[in-house]
């Protein structure tokens, strides 16, 4: 088991941002296996929620942390942090414990439970993934091994959106499978009606190769009149220093410009 805590990471959504990692697992526990994961394959398949790491435990790290400067707790790491039963719990206990907006990140695979929902309206910022125009580039790209569908998730963050009292951004990451949707992925961004849509193609170390900044500029022309739209390559990442390096570049590889 690794730790739970990670970072503070740059990100380029969030700032200085504080890893919470609630599957706290060396290898990836996850209900899809994207073409893109910068974690590589899925080694544990899990599509039933259980509990990974108790509370007590997520408290005695976050009683380490101490005045590291952050901005945000994000809810990311090993996999995907809905997976996790005391989601909810856990990010109430973050929020007390260090005072920063908390953030989840996820592929919103489960969003259709009602569980899910009430746990990430928790959190200020939630971050979901949809990566695909249709129901064949969804089982291209992200590979999900859970039994739902492009349809489905769609609907269910339009469901969350309604209730939901704070941020909702959608991510949208870009390869080559799947620019010719940007129009059509564009269009359910319309739908769910986000607060922001974050253009993204991996610049971290991956199976497939990143589109262009020329290419991504014609991706984010398509997302005209949603509303604030955010591309990668022009966000600016704050400098930080990890609390611990391997716990954090073992979920978060270093981009080659950024060297060792
Ligand atoms: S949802 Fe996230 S963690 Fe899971 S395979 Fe996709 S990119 Fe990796």
């Amino acid at each position: 088991m690794g730790s739970v805590i990670y970072g503070p990471v740059p990100s380029w959504r969030l700032g200085r941002s504080l890893g919470i990692d609630v599957l706290a697992s060396r290898s990836k526990f996850c209900s899809f296996d994207c073409i893109y994961c910068q974690l590589g394959e899925t080694v544990h398949t899990v599509v039933r929620r259980r509990e990974f790491v108790s509370l007590g435990r997520l408290e005695e790290e976050l009683g380490a942390v101490g005045r590291a400067a952050i901005d945000h707790a994000t809810f990311s790491g090993m996999g995907e942090p809905t997976l996790a039963t005391n989601l909810g719990e856990a990010i109430r206990l973050v929020r007390s414990n260090l005072g920063v907006p908390v953030a989840v990140l996820t592929n919103a695979s489960l969003m259709s439970r009602e569980d899910v929902r009430v746990d990430l309206a928790q959190a200020d910022v939630v971050v979901a993934k949809v990566d695909a125009p249709d129901e064949a580039l969804f089982r291209l790209v992200n590979r999900p091994r859970v039994r739902t569908t492009l349809r489905e998730i769609v609907d269910s963050i339009k469901v969350f959106r309604k209730a939901y009292q704070g941020k909702l951004a959608l991510q949208m990451m870009f390869v080559e499978a799947n620019r010719g949707g940007a129009a059509r992925m564009a269009a359910l961004a319309r739908e769910v009606g986000p607060d922001e849509v974050q253009v993204n193609t991996p610049l971290r170390p991956c199976a497939v190769r990143p589109l262009p900044p020329e290419e991504i500029d014609a991706v984010r022309a398509e997302f005209a009149g949603l509303g604030r739209v955010i591309s990668v390559y022009e966000a600016v990442r704050p400098e930080t220093t990890p609390l611990d390096v391997p716990e954090t570049e073992r979920r978060r590889p270093r981009m080659p410009q950024e060297g060792r």
